[in-house]
């Protein structure tokens, strides 16, 4: 299963781009799965591209950290515990399923929220590799995978106690977060409860261990390593800024209808309404020419096509399609020609309800135009920036000497695992935000 799905996962999130984190993760990844139970598999590990707080695993062998859970870290315990946890799932040979149509549309998943089944299909195509970050353990081996990763992650030398801790963050982030449910949480039990047990765990497995003093935790060389990591979304993978939608990488841009939710993924954009009735899927067609992407699309869904006319998109040749996805759903497609790709929308809609849709997909897609306002272009994701506490003082204190934003500052607690009110001494190592710049 791992071994199939693995280019979908990459082509979905890509990989961070980072080679002394990805050796990090894979030197720590190989080192465990030699000592878990079933140490023959042949494990990979990887760091992906998403701000979304997340780890997970893939049976067959395929274990994914996001940038996003790497940035709340605290020190190397804390991501070997998790990285036990994961590989737990593995050695335990635990099978996942797909979550609920209603937690997938809490997080963010267009697909689910659709209302009809007929087009959810449709959208849901894409989403093998999105759907596999979001898959679901049952509780039971969920408390099995903690167990394991409180047992490796002390046998190759670390301090349980801090996998324990780090559910507080998980747990910080979950009522920070408002409506959108993190997805470690979404998919794992409840944080407060796996405090408490993997704490007794830890000091069992302690107990058991050769020379416990001896474990590790190594809060700074987890820090300098992940300094300069990218932090939150990434606006040069494409943003929304007052319903217009700005892909500063491949410079283009395109409205979105009013109060519409779009998600943004590195294999598609979706965009649907509140009551999930309609929905514009916007992608790259792999197609050389306009002709052979209308012929890819037509034969990839059987589309039965009602018209078919050649256009121009302020300035960029183009063929708008109406065609039936079925005999319930329609369609409205246009595949545009643009600096080398072609780009391809479809709006979706009910056949009954088509009419009424029309117009706001063509607007949306005949507005699509090259993006050429640099203060667009120019828009980067934050990094972490690991600082020394300069002098004696609260967290607060250090925040307000580093210029940190104070509309931020309970996130950056949370990013450090910390209380604003906590004391720090002069030489801690702590991490801030600094405004990105687009270099590595
Ligand atoms: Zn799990």
């Amino acid at each position: 299963m791992g071994l199939a799905y693995d280019p979908q996962v990459i082509q979905e999130f890509g990989m961070y781009d980072d080679k002394k984190m990805q050796d990090f993760i894979n030197e720590y990844g190989k080192k465990m799965g030699a000592i878990s139970h079933r140490s023959k598999v042949e494990y990979q590990f990887r760091v992906l591209d998403s701000p979304v707080v997340n780890a997970f695993a893939v049976p067959g062998g395929y274990v994914y950290f996001t940038r996003g859970i790497m940035a709340h870290f605290n020190n190397e315990a804390e991501f070997a515990g998790v990285l036990g946890h994961e590989i737990g799932h593995i050695a335990a040979r635990h099978s996942a399923q797909q979550q609920s149509q209603q937690i997938l549309a809490q997080i963010g998943f267009i697909g689910a929220m659709l209302a009809s089944e007929k087009f959810r299909q449709y959208s849901d195509l894409a989403e093998t590799g999105l759907g596999l970050m979001f898959l679901k353990f049952s509780r039971n081996h969920e408390s099995q995978s903690d167990k394991l990763g409180v047992e490796y992650s002390t046998k190759i030398g670390y301090d349980a106690h801090q996998m324990a801790g780090f559910f507080n963050t998980i747990k910080r982030i979950q009522d920070g977060s408002g409506s959108n449910i993190p997805t470690f949480l979404s998919t794992h039990p409840d944080p407060g409860d796996r405090f408490n047990r993997v704490n007794e765990l830890a000091t069992k497995e302690q107990a058991k261990a050769s020379s416990p003093k001896d474990l590790q935790v190594n809060r700074d060389r987890y820090l300098r390593m992940i300094d300069g990591l990218v932090y939150g979304e990434d606006p040069q993978q494409g943003y929304v800024e007052k319903d217009i939608f700005y892909h500063p990488q491949l410079k283009f841009q395109f409205p979105t209808p009013k109060s519409w939710q779009t998600v943004n993924s590195s294999s598609q954009v979706q965009i649907a309404p509140q009551d999930g009735k309609a929905a514009i899927i916007f992608t790259l067609s792999g197609e050389k020419t306009l002709a052979q992407a209308k012929q890819a699309a037509i034969s990839a869904d059987s589309l039965k096509v009602l018209e078919s006319k050649n256009i121009s998109v302020n300035g960029n040749d183009g063929i708008a399609l109406t065609a039936d996805l079925n005999p319930q759903v329609r369609l409205l497609m246009y595949l545009i020609q643009f600096n080398g790709n072609i780009y391809k929308f479809t709006g979706l809609a009910e056949t009954p309800n088509f009419n009424g849709y029309e117009s706001t997909f063509a607007n949306c897609f005949k507005g699509f135009k090259s993006l050429t306002d640099q203060s667009k272009i120019n828009v980067f994701a934050d990094k972490i920036k690991i600082v020394t506490v300069a002098k004696d003082g609260t967290l607060s204190d250090v925040l307000k000497a580093n210029n940190q934003d104070s509309k931020r500052y309970e996130e950056i607690a949370t990013l450090n695992g910390m209380q604003l009110n906590d004391k720090l001494k002069k030489g801690t190592l702590i991490k801030t935000l600094a405004k990105g710049d687009g270099k590595k």
